[in-house]
């Protein structure tokens, strides 16, 4: 009992109260940075940015359970740059706003990438979310429906981004590579020898760089609302430079800026097969392990930690008295 109670109180403890259910999933933190359509150079056109959640669903739809349809959202005129996944009866849905269109830092692969920690939230398999609600005398804990933000980027990187790109290749759609020049000549080049290390075909390779990039694209922008950083070019996030703490729990928030963009790139260079999908009761499934000898591609250790005794547990359900929470 000590070590769940304890699990709990990390998990949650950053921010000192107790987290309720909360049914719509974040792709960032809550930002009030807005960008509205009229004033804001636009990286994306509106057609592009409606084109893209249509192929996203038409491309990403069969990979949801039976009986779930995916409705994915376009939400042009939304100012902020985000977007969420919640469910409706029988609907997994993927909102994706406008805002990301308008954010400097944003390729079209990196709103892919969006859509896919999204649906990862959804189908990305464990770790899930913990959800903790208020009784009189104790607080009940179950496992969310949503995969938690780490596993959703990982899940991004590892199935979604790779599966999207095959797809769209077989049906003969044309997605757009971001320039070159878009990222430092370090990052691109750091990402280029280790893809090319571990994927043999040219196509493997190139998927596993655009998601690698995409994810540097994601993590960038959710670092400009830290740091307020205009550039790119001054962006601190670096693969050459991995984050290296290790979490004694597992983090189920938005990990940190180097973390984020670690967890796409493992992602991006696991070697698992990418049409195993995730499960909710083994986390192993279809992923790199520590585990299972892997070297590369691994949860990154500032947000996952493979001894965290709720991963033991699918089926997780616990009532914690209220007088050993403060
Ligand atoms: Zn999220």
């Amino acid at each position: 009992m000590k070590t769940i109670i304890l699990t709990l109180v990390a998990s949650f403890g950053l921010t000192s109260f107790v987290q309720f259910e909360h049914t719509h999933q974040n792709c960032f933190p809550e930002s009030d940075i807005k960008y509205p359509v009229t004033k804001s150079k636009k990286s994306i056109s509106e057609a592009s940015f409606i084109k893209q959640a249509v192929v996203f669903k038409d491309l990403m739809e069969e990979d949801l359970p039976a009986q779930t349809e995916l409705r994915v959202n376009a939400e042009w005129d939304e100012e902020k740059a985000n977007a969420v996944a919640f469910r409706t009866r029988g609907t997994a849905v993927i909102e994706i706003w406008g805002g990301l269109a308008r954010h400097p830092f944003m390729t079209q692969d990196a709103i892919y990438m969006v859509s896919c920690h999204e649906l990862g939230h959804h189908i990305g398999g464990s770790p899930k979310k913990l959800n903790i609600k208020e009784r009189f005398f104790h607080f009940e804990v179950t496992k969310s429906w949503a995969t938690n933000e780490g596993q959703a980027d990982y899940f991004g990187a590892l199935k979604c981004f790779r599966r999207l790109l095959k797809r769209a290749k077989a049906d003969g759609i044309k997605l757009k590579e971001p320039k070159k020049e878009r990222f430092t000549k370090s990052q691109y080049e750091i990402t280029s020898s280790l893809c090319k290390k571990q994927f043999d075909e040219d196509f493997d390779v190139e998927i596993c760089q655009r998601g690698a990039l995409a994810g540097l694209a994601v993590s960038q922008m959710f670092e400009s609302f830290r740091t307020g950083i205009e550039d790119y070019k001054k962006s601190k996030i670096d693969f050459s430079k991995p984050d290296s703490s290790k979490t004694k729990y597992i983090n189920h928030r938005h990990p940190g800026l180097q973390c984020r963009a670690d967890t796409y790139l493992s992602g991006s260079l696991c070697e698992a097969d990418e049409d195993t999908d995730l499960a909710t009761a083994d986390y192993k499934k279809g992923t790199c392990t520590r585990a299972a000898g892997d070297k590369v591609g691994m949860r990154p250790l500032c947000w996952f930690n493979p001894k965290d005794a709720q991963l033991k547990d699918p089926d997780f359900s616990r009532r914690i008295p209220k007088r050993n929470w403060f």
